[in-house]
């Protein structure tokens, strides 16, 4: 079947056929990785080896730390402005989408979290102007999402905060583009799109937030505790790690992001191109200047068709095409390990369905 579902999201085939060898019995180890201990050397090297791929997967050298968590993005929301905002008196939020919008709501429970700018009032059909960002210099932070995964939009131009610590969520287009990574002080990505399976959360913490961070909130809740105790400071989700490591080095052999992002933009290629050439039978969600990538969104004339073209998507093996619960439509993802073939599919299922029900 053709996979285009959100998140948790396709794996690589090659990754998940190594992984089944592995799981029973791993060839390093004699048992599964599952049972082995995170204290032991082999889960420490596992872990250190991950981090390193990961900073170089995305070109990031030295002064930066990277944290594998728990608890999804969605805690980062939580965890940002607890670590963040509570030494400070403000923190702004570039408002792009839902995802956005529900870690600006975490911060507001935390501390002074503005807007600087927003989308809402257009129903996030496109991405406020870097013109309209309102930042005051003392802020603690900006946290922009740079694709947002529901809405299928992305930010494509960053502002210029003038030395204010930049925070992105990345969760659904890390790995799949390219971006000034080192404009950021702090990335983070759920792994479930393109990193890996879902359960691991990874961190890219600029060496100096650290200088920053509150140190009245437990230690569980501390980025410090995570970077003095290289993520092992409790029970990591270790076979989530091992899954990420094995999709990173795939992400090596296909070439790396400069690789992907080509074909991802290749593959997204194909689906815009039905539906801007369909004479509105299918109608684009997003600005097309704000369109992403990884997330592609598109309504229909009716519900009605609209649940036909899901029933029949279905039937001829298309899994994951429903758009979210919140904005409707369709949503094709089409994250890294989704092949071309998968796209060339979809589209040619698109043009054929319009010649049948126009
Ligand atoms: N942020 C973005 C951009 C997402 O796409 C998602 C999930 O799809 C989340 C945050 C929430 O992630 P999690 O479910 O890991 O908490």
């Amino acid at each position: 079947r053709y996979n285009f579902n959100p998140g948790p999201a396709a794996l690589p085939l090659p990754v998940l056929v190594q992984a089944q060898e592995e799981l029973v019995e791993h060839r390093k180890l004699g048992m599964s990785l599952m049972e082995m201990s995170h204290r032991s050397r082999y889960v420490e090297e596992l872990n250190a080896e991950t981090q390193q791929l990961l900073l170089r997967s995305l070109g990031l050298n030295k002064g930066y730390h990277v944290l594998f968590m728990g608890g999804g993005a969605s805690s980062q929301f939580a965890l940002i402005p607890l670590n963040f905002l509570l030494t400070k008196s403000a923190a702004a939020y570039a408002l792009t989408g839902s995802f956005a919008e529900k870690a600006y709501s975490e911060a507001c429970f935390i501390g002074n979290a503005q807007i600087a700018a927003s989308s809402k009032d257009q129903q996030w059909r496109s991405i406020p102007s870097i013109r309209d960002y309102q930042l005051d210099p003392a802020l603690a932070y900006l946290h922009l999402t740079t694709n947002n995964t529901i809405e299928g939009s992305r930010i494509n131009e960053l502002p210029d905060t003038k030395g204010i610590p930049l925070i992105a969520d990345m969760t659904s287009d890390l790995l799949g583009r390219q971006l000034p990574l080192q404009t950021f002080a702090m990335i983070y990505a759920g792994a479930q799109k393109n990193l890996g399976p879902a359960g691991v959360t990874a961190v890219i913490l600029r060496e100096d937030m650290l200088k920053h961070a509150s140190k009245q909130i437990p230690l569980i809740f501390r980025y410090e505790t995570f970077v003095n105790n290289q993520s092992l400071f409790n029970t990591p989700p270790v076979h989530a790690i091992y899954m990420m490591n094995l999709v990173l080095k795939w992400a090596v052999q296909q070439g790396g992001v400069s690789t992907l992002e080509k074909q991802n933009a290749k593959k997204a290629q194909l689906v815009y191109q039905v539906i801007d050439g369909s004479e509105g039978f299918y109608q684009g969600i997003v600005d097309e200047a704000d369109r992403s990538l990884m997330n592609i969104t598109w309504r229909m004339a009716s519900e009605e068709l609209e649940q036909r073209f899901i029933a029949e998507s279905e039937q001829h093996g298309f899994e994951g095409l429903a758009g979210h619960r919140s904005i409707g439509g369709l949503r094709a993802s089409a994250y890294n390990a989704v092949p071309v073939e998968a796209c060339e599919a979809l589209a040619a299922f698109m043009k054929e369905f319009r010649r049948r029900n126009q």
